[in-house]
């Protein structure tokens, strides 16, 4: 019983091939659900690919790579003093803060480093008025480049905040010759790669890469069981009534996977959909809208799903899957956990 990600594999590498060609020597990002394809087929991919660096979100992440993948591991949570650097030469740890870079430079040997600065995304990076500090700071430390972390390509455009910062770094006469950047569209990388000939400027993409063709992979679960049922026949653990004459499907996914109660989609924040959720008693009566299609629609939770299995209610005018078909789900890749990836 599986809930499965089935990949086109030629359309998803095409693809892959044809984002590793517009931002050259792209580095990967491979974190949390492995977008869901997972952490070691995604390191495997970026093998393919050929690149250098591949990038992980956190030390904790670099075990499941580094056998799929023989370059550099480029580790992009900042360090901090509770994490758990292992001794690798292939590893490449990100530095945000001057107190950090300093015990990193006074510590033994000349550990690997790239340096954040901060951008407006406001969540990790070196301040302008303290990169004095950690250029002075350098020589105790192997610095491969410095990184900028940038909001969407949706949030503006990126040239001028990029440009600022190279600005400072030239102004304080470090010699460096890499910038890491994310979320900056290629077009913008041709018009900043041009502007500044002497340094390389390399994107580390996720989502972009594994997930935009959205038509190379399908999130499909089994059909596990189906039930005929009557108008007031009870069901489940809390013996709940069925909504109505038809059948319930018990289908493969569950809280375990990710799939999760959803409140109408035309409510629109989140929060007010979470209020929603719970003011109107659809969570107490499980009559969500799941992401579950049969015969081509949405259809509603029976009750809210459980661990790796969730029920789904069809009325008497839909015929019923038969047991061992799959239906088509509609689910997050940052936030489902598959049972296989099958590549097709
Ligand atoms: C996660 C992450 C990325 C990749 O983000 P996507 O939106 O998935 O491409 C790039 N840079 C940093 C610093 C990240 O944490």
């Amino acid at each position: 019983m599986s809930l499965t990600l089935h990949v086109d594999s030629a359309r998803w590498r095409g693809h892959l091939d044809s984002v590793a060609e517009a931002y050259p020597r792209l580095v990967p990002v491979v974190k949390g659900t492995g977008y869901g394809f997972g952490h070691a087929l995604l390191a495997a991919e970026a093998g393919r690919l050929g690149v250098e660096t591949l990038a992980v979100g956190t030390y904790e992440e670099l075990a499941a790579v580094r056998d799929k993948f023989t370059g550099d591991l480029l580790v992009l949570t900042p360090i901090r003093p509770f994490d758990q650097v292992p001794d690798d030469p292939r590893v490449i740890s990100t530095v945000s803060r001057v107190a950090d870079l300093r015990s990193l430079a006074e510590g033994p040997g000349r550990p690997r480093v790239v340096v954040e600065l901060l951008t407006s995304m406001r969540r990790h990076g070196v301040p302008a008025d303290e990169l004095a500090d950690v250029v002075k700071l350098l020589e105790g430390v192997r610095c491969e480049g410095f990184a900028l972390h940038l909001p969407l390509p949706s949030a503006g455009r990126h040239g001028p905040e990029v440009t600022g910062w190279v600005e400072r770094l030239n102004d304080t006469g470090v010699a460096y010759d890499r910038l890491f950047v994310s979320h900056v569209t290629a077009e913008e990388l041709g018009t900043l790669a041009a502007a500044h000939p002497g340094l390389e400027i390399r994107s580390r993409i996720g989502t972009r890469l594994w997930l935009a063709d959205r038509e190379a992979y399908t999130a499909r679960a089994h059909v596990l069981d189906v039930h005929p049922v009557g108008k007031s026949d009870r069901f489940g653990y809390r013996q709940r009534r069925v909504p109505g004459a038809g059948h319930l499907v018990v289908a493969s996914g569950g809280t375990a996977h990710g799939i999760a109660l959803e409140a109408p989609s035309h409510v629109a924040d989140l929060r007010t959909r979470a209020r929603v959720l719970a003011a109107s008693g659809l969570e107490a009566t499980g009559r969500a809208l799941s992401p579950y299609t049969v015969a081509g629609k949405r259809r509603w939770f029976a009750e809210p799903p459980h661990m790796q299995v969730s029920v789904l209610f069809l009325p008497t005018s839909v015929r019923p899957p038969e047991v061992g078909t799959e239906l088509p789900v509609n689910v997050g890749m940052a936030i489902t956990k598959f049972d296989r990836v099958v590549l097709g």
